[in-house]
């Protein structure tokens, strides 16, 4: 395959913004073995944009499009492709789901632009947009492989990097095999992780290691290739064997899962229900708990517990903890995950008092966290965290946290059976 990039913005030809998209792109071409040979850049405008395809199909038969597939009048380079193509636009009803949970989630009213994003060119492979609204695509037209992916870097990068990335690989059957696994990890920095396997990094040639970060979260994706599909997938298990034997306790998945997957998967494998207090996060964690089907299974039930009235009258903190050490605290923690857990009458409870701003509380700053997990017939876990950021990305993270702190509970309980 020979590819090329267009990347879609007049913002790029002024010079406001660099054109990391492309620099990015080429990266995950090269891990997978493409030759780029062109990047283009063509601002937000019809006809230019419609010979920079024009020119793109004389040399190249990979060509990967990025910006314009937001909602606003200047977006327009799905309408541009579809009829460079001969195409229509076609809604796909995954992706207006999605923009409609979207909206309803966040309270806010769907306007008629917003549908447009859900807008595919007909007979493409959607591309899932995991960080935003507009979703990617790929579609084969006339042998050559188009594929567009939306302009802000935190969208484009996970959508490439996971969907783009599997979508080439299976396009790519004549060549030696090539196998991917992605690791996933939690509780740990880019930048810290990037340290402990540095000299990793800097030796791989086959597997490849490629790091990603994104909401919190950073995933190593390995790339081996081989003549045979074991021996590839062996070349894997060595390489990932040595990233577990430094960062192994930041590894909660593989793939396409996420914390609250693998938490609930462990929940339900153990026969294990679980009940909440929540006061930051104001029932945030419940809520993601009874997405998943099946949640009764798991979850007895909670208690948003948001004043220290809710925290001592239904949760029995007594008045001596709160006066003394204060809600935001570790014995706080430590009895309201213990006494949801009696009042629900579930193996687990699991707690959370914190700071999420924007004042301080306390004398504690924004950010301190106090995550309690009891378990009958196990010593109580307090987890204390200063997060940063925003409000809602405190709240986020703490959630994101209670999963980990779960799943790193049930897998001690697993591999010591
Ligand atoms: P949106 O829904 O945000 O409108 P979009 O897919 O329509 O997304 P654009 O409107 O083209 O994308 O760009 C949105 C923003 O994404 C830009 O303001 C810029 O910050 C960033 N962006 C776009 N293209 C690139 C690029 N090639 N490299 C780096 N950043 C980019
Ligand atoms: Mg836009």
């Amino acid at each position: 395959m020979n590819a090329e990039i267009i990347a879609v913005g007049t913002e790029l030809l002024l010079g406001q913004i660099v054109n990391s998209n492309a620099q990015f792109i080429s990266k995950e071409l090269a891990d997978l073995g493409i030759n780029v040979y062109y990047h283009t850049v063509v601002g937000d405008n019809v006809g230019r944009l419609t010979s920079a395809l024009e020119i793109a199909d004389s040399r190249s038969n990979l060509i990967i499009i990025t910006g314009g597939l937001g909602p606003t009048k200047d977006d327009l380079t799905k309408e541009t492709i579809a009829a460079h193509l001969g195409k229509k636009l076609v809604y796909d009803s995954e992706a207006l789901k999605s923009i409609e949970y979207y909206f309803e989630k966040t309270n806010r009213p769907m306007t008629e632009n917003n549908r447009k994003q859900a807008m595919v060119l007909e007979g493409s492979q959607v591309l899932p947009n995991d960080h935003g609204m507009a979703p990617g695509m790929a579609v084969t037209a006339d042998k050559r492989i188009y594929m567009l992916l939306p302009g802000p870097p935190s969208e484009m990068q996970p959508m490439m990097a996971h969907y783009g990335y599997d979508f080439l690989l299976s396009k790519m059957t004549d060549r030696e095999n090539i196998v991917s696994r992605v690791l996933r990890f939690f509780g740990i920095g880019e930048a810290a992780l990037e340290t402990e396997i540095d000299d990793l990094i800097e030796q791989q040639t086959n597997p490849t290691i490629a790091p990603l970060a994104a909401d919190g979260e950073v995933t190593l994706r390995l790339t081996a290739k081989n003549g045979s599909i074991s021996e590839a997938e062996k070349l894997l298990d060595i390489t990932e064997a040595q990233i577990r034997a430094r960062v192994g306790q930041f590894i909660y998945g593989y793939d396409e899962t996420s914390l609250l997957e693998e938490a609930m998967k462990l929940l339900k494998q153990q026969n294990i229900t679980i009940a909440v207090a929540e006061s930051l996060t104001g029932g945030m964690f419940q809520q993601q708990i009874t997405s998943v089907s099946g949640a009764s299974k798991v979850l007895k039930g909670g208690v948003v517990c948001y004043t220290n009235e809710v925290k001592s009258n239904v949760l029995n903190v007594s008045k001596e903890i709160i006066e003394v050490d204060g809600v935001v605290s570790e014995v706080c923690a430590r009895e309201l995950a213990r006494n949801v857990a009696t009042l629900m009458g579930a193996k687990i409870g699991i707690s959370f008092t914190g700071v999420a701003g924007p004042d301080e509380q306390e004398g504690k700053p924004v950010g301190t966290v106090f995550i309690g997990l009891h378990q009958e017939g196990k010593p109580t876990l307090v987890k204390q965290l200063l997060l940063g950021g925003n409000r809602d990305s405190i709240r986020n993270r703490t959630v994101k946290y209670g999963f980990y702190l779960l799943i790193k509970r049930l897998s001690e309980t697993q591999s010591a059976e």
